[in-house]
């Protein structure tokens, strides 16, 4: 794991002996790796891997997701779940938030001055980011990179709103107010009373991957992704499948008049260069008349 890695890495190093005589290794990997996150950003270490979101059935890409990551010099990619959390108690999250949200208008910004069509560049945030000043740091984000409102989304888990009612209606009517779209991340892993779809501004969910797993394995599990997409449905908020990866899951969204889907079956998260090409109009046009020959409709 790299957080061995980083104890062995941290060996013979002068600055690491105390740790090393009186914290445990954990400890000492944790320590090692805050100090090299402190300084990631300004060494230009973290990237945005962008994710296509497919309508299935023109075949358009019709939004990327963008998902962090952290070229370390030793270690290599190193995955936001590892990182997040301690960007979020070392308190630099809002700083990594804030160039997230800039770097990912910057690079639509770049995509269509190359006459390539992104219609929506959408952006995870954490639940410490998601206080006033978020409010502030979108429209400048927007204003500085000359991103339109309508083209960012921003992705929160369902959890990151329900400790304070009041104020987390408060920022996300700003944030409609600022003009852009807001769509619940990993819907329906949160315990988090329903309620909330009636009281926040929302424009999209998106159904976590482990309920399509789980839908294909039982009936019950499938019955239960069929009714979040009524809800969607009947609520008028959009709605796509995330984490899809096999065809018999494609299949099954088909079934449920699903069409918009974000998955390996698609792509994994690519770096910007590699998106370009999946931004042809024809890209998935040939991969999806394959399947649906394949699948015989
Ligand atoms: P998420 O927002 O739910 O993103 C989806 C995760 O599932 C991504 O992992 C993606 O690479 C992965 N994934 C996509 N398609 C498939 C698939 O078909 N199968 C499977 N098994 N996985 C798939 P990743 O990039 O490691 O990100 C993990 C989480 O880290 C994200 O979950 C998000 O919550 C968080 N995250 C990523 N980037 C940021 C960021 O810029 N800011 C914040 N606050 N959180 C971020
Ligand atoms: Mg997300
Ligand atoms: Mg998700």
């Amino acid at each position: 794991s790299d957080i061995a890695l980083y104890h062995a890495k941290g060996q013979g190093k002068n600055h690491f002996a105390y740790y090393q005589e009186h914290m445990t290794e954990p400890a000492q990997a944790r320590i090692r790796m805050e100090a090299d996150l402190r300084g990631a950003l300004d060494r230009g270490e973290l990237e945005l891997y962008y994710q296509p979101q497919v309508e299935t059935r023109t075949a358009t890409v019709v939004g990327a997701e963008a998902l962090l990551r952290w070229n370390h010099p030793e270690l290599g990619l190193v995955p936001p779940m590892r990182f997040i959390p301690v960007a979020e108690e070392m308190n630099i999250i809002d700083e990594l938030g804030k160039w997230t949200i800039s770097q990912a208008c910057k690079q639509l910004k770049e995509f269509h001055g190359k006459k390539l069509k992104l219609p929506i560049v959408t952006v995870n945030i954490s639940a410490l980011q998601f206080k006033m000043g978020l409010v502030n740091t979108v429209s400048q984000c927007l204003r500085e990179t000359g991103v339109a409102a309508s083209q960012l989304q921003l992705e929160f888990q369902e959890g990151v709103a329900m400790k304070d009612l009041g104020e987390s209606i408060r920022i996300l009517n700003g944030l409609k107010e600022v003009g852009v779209t807001l769509c619940i991340d990993n819907f329906g892993t949160g315990y988090s009373p329903l309620g909330y779809l009636n009281n926040f501004p929302l424009d999209a969910i998106k159904v976590d991957r482990s309920y399509l797993v789980k839908s294909l394995e039982n009936e019950k599990d499938a019955n239960l992704v069929a009714a979040i997409i009524d809800i969607a449905r009947n609520m008028k908020l959009g709605l796509l499948a995330e984490g899809v990866e096999t065809i018999e899951q494609y299949q099954f969204l088909n079934r449920q008049g699903v069409h918009l889907m974000q998955g390996y079956l698609f792509s994994a998260p690519v770096s910007a260069a590699e998106l370009e090409a999946m931004l042809a109009p024809w890209h998935f046009m040939e991969f999806l008349r394959q399947l649906s020959n394949h699948l015989g409709n």
